[in-house]
């Protein structure tokens, strides 16, 4: 969508770091690249797979406007594409092994105050950087697929990590459009993937034991939770579930949530016969529309979601 409605709404202030380099333009790192880009930032693309910066930037032709698309260039040569950026997006494969050699090559050729932040969704800085000399400016920078559409960044620290460079990386972050949330300490999955790990459980342990089916299940999240999860999140919820708001919500059904709490199901199994169940419920969703026309049915909205909220704010 050239001329993107997030150029007015999201990014009414200018970049705090001018040049910035992504490194790997899979899924991700394209997505990345519009983010930067449409803020206004000078975006180099380094990508050892020459067809993967092709198809980005093919694909970015048709997302950016020309102002935008201007800002954006392809390296052959990564360090090149390091000279001069402020900031590092890396988007390689998520994989430790690699994710440590792409660490040790950044470090390597970015000048020491360059932020190196990673999009990795599982892996602890604190090991990716591990016996680097600058393991100081290496931060986890997670964000929720697809970025330009999707603002929440997960911000991690690893342990050697400065915490200047945990400002200034949720600084930047807030002045491209994102939307950073600082996590203390390293836990697996972080906190988006957890919470949707818990919510992902409870659901299939109701489908598996026959409780409810399928479309019964996504239809009390579409029609019913996921309509004020818009909005507001668990808590914002339930401080709006009673007049006294939180304090008397849990006062009150505290002991109901925790009764709830401790016979939730088991953890699924996973195995081919549950996921084909799933399949044929999700099939009988789908309809007849292609997966295709759901998905871009769900970006149209999103951005429809994400305009009503700039345009009517929460009123904190
Ligand atoms: P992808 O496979 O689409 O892209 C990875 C890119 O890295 C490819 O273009 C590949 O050519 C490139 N690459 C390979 N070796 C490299 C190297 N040595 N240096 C630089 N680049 C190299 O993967 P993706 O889905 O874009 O994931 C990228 C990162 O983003 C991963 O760490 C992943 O966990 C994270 N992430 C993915 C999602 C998602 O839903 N896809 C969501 C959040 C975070």
């Amino acid at each position: 969508m050239k001329g993107s409605f997030l150029d007015q709404i999201e990014t009414k202030v200018k970049p705090t770091i001018p040049v910035v380099a992504v490194v790997g333009t899979g899924v991700i790192g394209r997505s990345w690249v519009q983010v930067f880009a449409r803020a206004g930032c000078e975006t180099r693309l380094y990508d050892p797979d020459a067809a993967q910066i092709d198809k980005a930037l093919m694909w970015l032709d048709q997302e950016l406007d020309t102002h935008g698309r201007a800002l954006v260039r392809a390296y052959p040569d990564l360090e090149e594409a390091l000279a001069g950026a402020g900031y590092v997006q890396e988007s390689g494969p998520e994989q430790i092994e690699l994710k440590k050699a792409i660490y040790a090559r950044l470090d390597d050729a970015a000048t020491p105050a360059t932020i190196l932040g990673s999009s990795t969704s599982a892996h602890d800085m604190s090991e990716i950087a591990a016996g680097l000399p600058g393991a100081n400016r290496c931060i986890v920078a997670h964000p929720v697929n697809p970025p330009h559409l999707i603002p929440v960044v997960e911000i991690l620290p690893g342990v050697k990590t400065d915490p200047d460079v945990v400002t200034r990386t949720r600084e930047f972050m807030t002045s491209v459009g994102q939307k950073p949330v600082l996590m203390n300490y390293y836990v697996p999955a972080f906190l988006l993937n957890r919470m949707q790990a818990a919510l992902l459980k409870e659901a299939i342990s109701l489908v598996e034991s026959g409780v409810a089916d399928v479309d019964s299940v996504d239809t009390v999240i579409r029609e019913g939770l996921g309509l004020r999860w818009a909005l507001m999140g668990p808590f914002g919820v339930a401080n709006t579930n009673a007049d006294g708001g939180i304090r008397e919500y849990f006062t009150r059904y505290g002991q109901a949530y925790k009764d709830c709490m401790n016979e939730l199901g088991p953890t699924p199994s996973f195995d081919p016969e549950m996921i084909e169940r799933l399949g044929q419920g999700t099939d009988a969703m789908t309809g007849n529309a292609s997966l295709q026309e759901i998905c871009e049915w769900r970006e149209r909205l999103i951005r429809k979601i994400r305009n009503l909220k700039a345009e009517d704010p929460h009123p904190s």
